[in-house]
């Protein structure tokens, strides 16, 4: 079985196009603003979901409209939300997203219900999903006992654990368990307080590095120079959740039994794919379209 279990943040965004202000500075907007579903976590599993992978999402939203909204819209993309716990009297995740006109963005997270994810709600949800080859994929919008639960959940099940360490943070030990795969950017790879070597030496099996237009980069045990992978060109017009796709690719292709280089060049086709069109989730392809996309 397939199956991708994503811990992690859902939010809805509330995008606005304008020119990114100055401290006391009051802007106005150029274009109406936009209330589109966002979150890493629930973005990766839309990902992972359309190339097929069974998903299921782990998570909190609040009782509120926008907690309805994301609901659905996780069930409309195939998201199993079985483990999405809505969390009475709490609003649910928001940023608010400002991009100007040279596509540079400036965001603000409210964490609202992602930040009451804890350990003992994914340890449970880790237990009710667990099958066999699963894969367990997680980020850091949540709080750090949660991301540690997740590792050590995925651990106790025999699962490989794959981590988007963004917000970046230095790294505890427990947020990289034997085996882990983690895949920072290449601007959060500075702020994780080691080197891929480092990372790999605490008992990480890769860490891949996402390099925007120029695809990634895998650091192995035992290999002295990391393999690069291209991604296909492509014409981006909005980068926004391109690592998203890409890490719900990866985790959906390990999931499926590949190997890690033929699972990361789907992935990278899979984030050049999501830079096709606005929104965080407005151009994740399926399997036919990402495949088309490698051959060229
Ligand atoms: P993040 O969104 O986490 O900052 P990146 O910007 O590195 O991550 O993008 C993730 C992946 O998406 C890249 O590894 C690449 O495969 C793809 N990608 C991003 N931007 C482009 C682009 N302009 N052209 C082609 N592929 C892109």
């Amino acid at each position: 079985m397939t199956r991708v279990i994503v811990v992690g943040s859902v939010n809805e965004d509330l995008v606005v196009r304008a020119p990114i202000p100055a401290p006391g500075e009051t802007v106005a907007a150029s274009e109406p603003l936009a209330l589109l579903p966002g979150g890493k976590g629930a973005n990766a599993a839309c990902a992972a979901a359309r190339l097929g992978a069974e998903t299921e999402f782990a998570g909190c939203v609040g009782d509120d409209e926008a907690g309805e909204r994301a609901r659905e819209q996780l069930t409309a993309a195939g998201v199993g939300i079985e483990q999405l716990a809505v969390l009475e009297g709490v609003g649910t995740g928001r940023a608010v997203v400002i991009v100007d006109d040279g596509g540079e963005n400036a965001i603000v997270i409210a964490a609202e219900a992602n930040g009451r994810l804890d350990a003992a709600r994914v340890e449970a949800a880790v237990a009710a999903l667990a099958v066999p080859g699963a894969v367990v994929l997680s980020n850091l919008e949540i709080p750090e006992a949660a991301v540690e639960a997740a590792a050590a959940a995925a651990t106790a099940h025999g699962l490989r654990f794959v981590l988007d360490p963004a917000p970046a943070r230095a790294l505890g030990d427990a947020l990289v368990p034997p085996g882990a795969v983690i895949v920072p950017n290449e601007h959060e790879l500075t702020q994780l307080g080691a080197t891929p070597a480092e990372l790999l030496a605490r008992g990480a099996s890769a860490i891949v590095v996402t390099r925007g237009a120029e695809g990634a980069e895998i650091h192995e045990p035992g290999a002295e120079t990391p393999t690069r992978i291209p991604a296909p060109a492509v014409r981006a017009v909005d980068t926004t959740g391109a690592g998203d796709a890409f890490r719900g690719a990866l985790a959906a292709e390990l999931a499926a039994g590949q190997e890690l280089h033929a699972a990361v060049r789907l992935a990278a086709a899979a984030g050049a794919h999501a830079t096709t069109a606005p929104g965080a989730r407005g151009a994740l392809g399926d399997r036919a379209a990402i495949e088309a996309l490698l051959a060229g």
